[in-house]
C-alpha cells in the first residue's frame, strides 16, 4: 500500500514513511492510493473478537510490510493494555435506537488516546529499528496534547513539543500536559487560539531546513496513522449492533474532521453505513459548508466544548481530495483560497457528493448544556459537552429504523465545570488520576511567533 499527497506534488510513501513524516512536503495530507475492501463475510467475522483482534484485521491491509504480523499484534496489545475497560471502546444504549460509543477509557480520558497510544508504540518500534531520533511537534485544542504527552513520555528516541492555546484549555487538560515529569516532553502555552497553534505547526513543517535539522515528525490528526486507528471502532461498534446484516448511522462531534473522516473510510472499505452526521458546536464551519456549499472561516468563539473550537478543519482536505476525484491541483487551489481569501465555494458536483455521504447539525452553548441535562434525566448518563453536541444533533435527525451511534469523545470528568453547570453534579476523576491537582506543573509560555517557537524547539531537544 502506497500513500499519496492530497496536493499531488509530493512523492508517494510507504505506510511507515507517511506515519513518520505527518504532513506531505507539498503541504498536503497523505491518503492511501486506494481503499482496501472488507467483504460482508470478513466484516461478519469480526463479531465476538477482542477489540485488539478486530483492530488487527481492519488495519492490516493499510500497513504493508511496515511491521510483521506478530510485531503489529504486539503493538496493538501494548497500545490498549492501559485502557480502563475490557471492551476498550464499549457501546452503551441511550434510547431504543440510539447508542453511545464510549471512546474515553484510555489514560487521558478522551478518544485521542485510541490513536495516540497506538502510534506511540508504532514510532517506538520503527525508530528503535532504524536507530533514528525524531522531534514531534503537535498543536492541540487540549486532548491531542495530553494524549501525545502520555503516549510518548519517557520513550528514548523522541522529543515531544505540544503547542496549546494559552487560557483556552480546561484545567484537567492543562494539568495532563504540564505534570508529566519526563524530560522529553514539553507543553508550550501559545498566546493565540488553536488555529494559530495549528498554523505555526504547519509553518514549521513547511520550513524544510528546520524540518530536516530537527527531524520533525507530526502526530496531529493530519497523521494518517491516527485516522487509521480510529477506523477500527466504527467497525467494532457497527458489528456489535448487527452489521453487516444491518446498517448503522453515526453522529460524530467534529472539530478537525479526523474522527468523522475515519467513519467515511470505514464506509469506503465496505461497512454498511447509512448516514454520517457531522455535529459541531457554535464554531460551525463544517455545518455551514453542508448547509450552504461555502467553506468560509469566521473567528473562533470559545465554547464549553473547547476541543471542537476550530475553524480550519485540517482533515476536511482528505475528503475534498475524494470529492474532487483525487485531483491534487483542485485541492491545492481550494486550500490556497482558504488561506488567502478565507474560504471557497464548492462546485455543484462536489456539493452533491458531500450531501450524499453526510448530514450535519450544530449545538449552541445552551443546547449543549440542555443535552447534558436531558441525557442524565432520560438515560441516567453523565456526558461531556462534546458528546452532548453529538447527542443533540443525533436527536434531531429524521426518525429511522437504522440504529444511530453517537461517539462519546471524552469522559465528563475532563470538563467538570460545564457538566456541573448543566446538572449540578461534579463528575469525579477516575482513581488512577485522582491526585492530578496535587502534581507540580511545568509551563512554558511563548508568543504566537514562528521564530520564537522554532528556537525553543531546537534548543530544548535532547
Ligand atoms: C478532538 C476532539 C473532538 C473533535 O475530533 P476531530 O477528530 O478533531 O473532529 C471532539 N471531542 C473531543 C473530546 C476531542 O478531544
Amino acid at each position: 500500500m502506497r500513500y499519496i499527497s492530497t496536493r499531488g506534488q509530493a512523492p508517494a510513501l510507504s505506510f511507515e514513511e507517511a506515519m513518520l513524516s505527518g504532513l506531505a512536503r507539498d503541504g498536503g495530507l497523505y491518503v492511501p492510493e486506494s481503499w482496501p475492501q472488507m467483504c460482508a463475510d470478513e466484516i461478519a467475522a469480526l463479531a465476538g473478537l477482542s477489540y485488539e483482534d478486530a483492530a488487527f484485521r481492519v488495519m492490516r491491509p493499510f500497513i504493508g510490510d511496515a511491521f510483521t504480523d506478530a510485531g503489529f499484534r504486539d503493538i496493538i496489545a501494548r497500545a490498549y493494555a492501559g485502557f480502563g475497560h475490557a471492551a476498550r471502546c464499549p457501546v452503551k444504549q441511550l434510547d431504543s435506537n440510539h447508542f453511545l460509543l464510549e471512546l474515553f477509557h484510555g489514560p487521558t480520558l478522551a478518544f485521542k488516546d485510541v490513536a495516540m497510544q497506538l502510534i506511540g508504540q508504532m514510532f517506538e518500534l520503527s525508530l528503535k529499528r532504524s536507530g533514528k531520533r525524531v522531534t514531534i511537534v503537535g498543536a492541540t485544542s487540549g486532548d491531542t496534547g495530553s494524549a501525545a504527552i502520555e503516549a510518548f513520555a519517557g520513550l528514548d528516541a523522541v522529543d515531544v513539543f505540544i503547542l496549546y492555546p494559552h487560557g483556552r484549555v480546561s484545567e484537567v487538560q492543562r494539568r495532563q500536559m504540564t505534570t508529566p515529569p519526563q524530560e522529553n516532553v514539553h507543553a508550550i502555552a501559545v498566546d493565540g487560539d488553536f488555529d494559530d497553534c495549528q498554523a505555526r505547526l504547519k509553518d514549521m513543517f513547511n520550513d524544510h531546513a528546520f524540518r530536516d535539522e530537527v527531524a520533525l515528525a507530526g502526530v496531529n490528526s493530519i497523521n494518517w496513522a491516527r485516522v487509521l486507528a480510529q477506523v477500527v471502532y466504527f467497525f467494532t461498534s457497527a458489528v456489535a449492533l448487527g452489521a453487516p446484516h444491518r446498517k448503522v448511522s453515526f453522529t460524530v462531534p467534529t472539530g478537525n474532521f479526523g474522527d468523522i473522516f475515519a467513519g467515511y473510510v470505514a464506509k469506503r472499505m465496505g461497512l454498511p453505513v447509512e448516514r454520517l452526521v457531522i455535529a459541531t458546536n457554535q464554531n460551525d464551519i463544517l455545518h455551514r459548508t453542508l448547509a450552504t456549499g461555502a467553506h468560509r472561516k469566521q473567528g473562533v468563539t470559545p465554547s464549553i466544548s473547547p476541543s471542537m473550537d476550530i475553524q480550519v478543519s485540517s482533515n476536511f482536505e482528505r475528503l475534498l481530495f475524494d470529492i474532487y476525484d483525487r485531483e491534487g491541483a483542485a485541492v491545492e487551489q481550494l486550500m490556497t483560497a482558504l488561506r488567502d481569501d478565507g474560504g471557497f465555494a464548492l462546485d455543484q458536483g462536489a456539493r452533491d457528493r458531500l450531501g450524499r455521504e453526510f448530514d450535519s447539525g450544530r449545538a449552541s452553548e445552551a443546547e449543549t448544556s440542555a443535552a447534558i441535562r436531558r441525557t442524565l434525566a432520560r438515560s441516567a448518563e453523565l456526558i461531556c459537552p462534546h458528546t452532548a453536541c453529538g447527542v443533540k444533533v443525533a436527536e434531531e435527525q429524521p426518525a429511522s429504523a437504522v440504529p444511530m451511534i453517537t461517539l462519546a469523545t471524552a469522559h465528563p470528568a475532563k470538563f467538570p465545570d460545564a457538566v456541573e453547570a448543566a446538572t449540578g453534579i461534579r463528575p469525579g476523576l477516575p482513581e488512577r488520576m485522582a491526585d492530578l491537582f496535587q502534581r507540580p506543573e511545568r509551563i512554558e509560555r511563548l508568543p504566537n511567533d514562528l521564530a520564537a517557537l522554532k528556537s525553543f524547539v531546537a534548543n530544548q531537544r535532547a
